[in-house]
């Protein structure tokens, strides 16, 4: 039988890698969408973006976000995940702007609350119920963030009230310091509390990265990378553009066998409209 192919979510900035982590990370509008197409080209299929004030920092500035939309739809048909995150200290209004004006394919559901790092990374049952309103409304499809177990129980239940609908798709985060560390038994157990045909893909922090992502592409599920979660390619070598993360695993699928999914069959996996 064929398998599944396999889909790429690159990540290029994210909220908390810096330029003295990485000098390469992107963090203009413009280097933001650059990267993203360098990252399509190489074979990733879904963009997950965050943007970052003109100091470098975190943000959730609309315009910001305006802009790397319409330069990336300018170059390619890459689908577009929005992060909806607020830990940066976002207010509710700019987690949800840019689903109703910006209308992406698809977004960050965080289905609950743990700590990151030396935050505690904030996401209330009235929170997501008004999240999973919005992205309805949107015709947004929630990409439903997983870092601990319970996660899992708490979308199933907005599936229960009508919120959230089925087919589900979960992007596990494992590795990150404050939440489920990553290993294939944490990542197996995850994988099968899902509910039939659900689709999911996993996020390895930092060296876990590459670990996950094999273990991913052996199981079925589905890869996301980029220096949102790492800046290493391998031990002490720093990544000098998401794509060549992208390339590390269109290598290691070639070398597995696993055919690497273009945008249109990872919308068709997705139940994505066509674009
Ligand atoms: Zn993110």
């Amino acid at each position: 039988m064929e398998s599944l192919p396999l889909i790429i979510t690159v990540a290029p900035t994210g909220s908390s890698t810096t330029p003295r982590h990485n000098p390469h990370v992107p963090l203009t509008p413009e280097q933001i969408a650059d990267e993203i197409w360098l990252s399509w080209r190489a074979g990733a299929a879904i963009a997950h973006i965050h943007v970052r004030d003109d100091a470098g920092q975190a943000s959730m500035d609309f315009e910001k976000f305006r802009r790397v939309v319409e330069l990336v739809r300018e170059r390619c048909d890459v689908i577009l995940n929005l992060s909806t995150s607020g830990l940066y200290g976002a207010t509710e209004e700019e987690r949800l702007r840019p689903l109703a004006e910006l209308h992406p394919e698809m977004a960050s559901f965080d289905a609950g609350s743990t700590n990151l790092g030396e935050r505690v990374f904030v996401n209330e049952p009235a929170f997501l119920v008004r999240l999973a309103q919005a992205m309805r409304s949107a015709a947004v499809k929630p990409e439903i963030e997983v870092f601990e177990p319970g996660f899992v129980d708490n979308a199933l239940a907005l599936v229960d009230q009508g919120l959230l609908e089925a087919p589900l798709h979960f992007q596990f985060v494992l590795g990150a310091r404050g939440a489920l560390s990553a290993s294939v038994k944490n990542l197996l157990h995850l994988v099968e509390s899902l509910p039939d045909a659900s689709t999911w893909s996993v996020i390895g922090i930092g060296k876990a990265q590459l670990p996950m992502a094999a273990a991913a592409i052996v199981l079925g599920g589905h890869v996301r990378v980029g220096m949102e979660d790492n800046v290493y390619l391998r031990k002490g070598d720093l990544a000098r553009s998401n794509a060549e993360f992208v390339r590390q695993i269109v290598g290691l699928a070639t070398m597995l066998q696993r055919p690497v999914a273009s945008v249109d069959e990872a919308r068709c996996i997705l139940g994505l409209q066509p674009a």
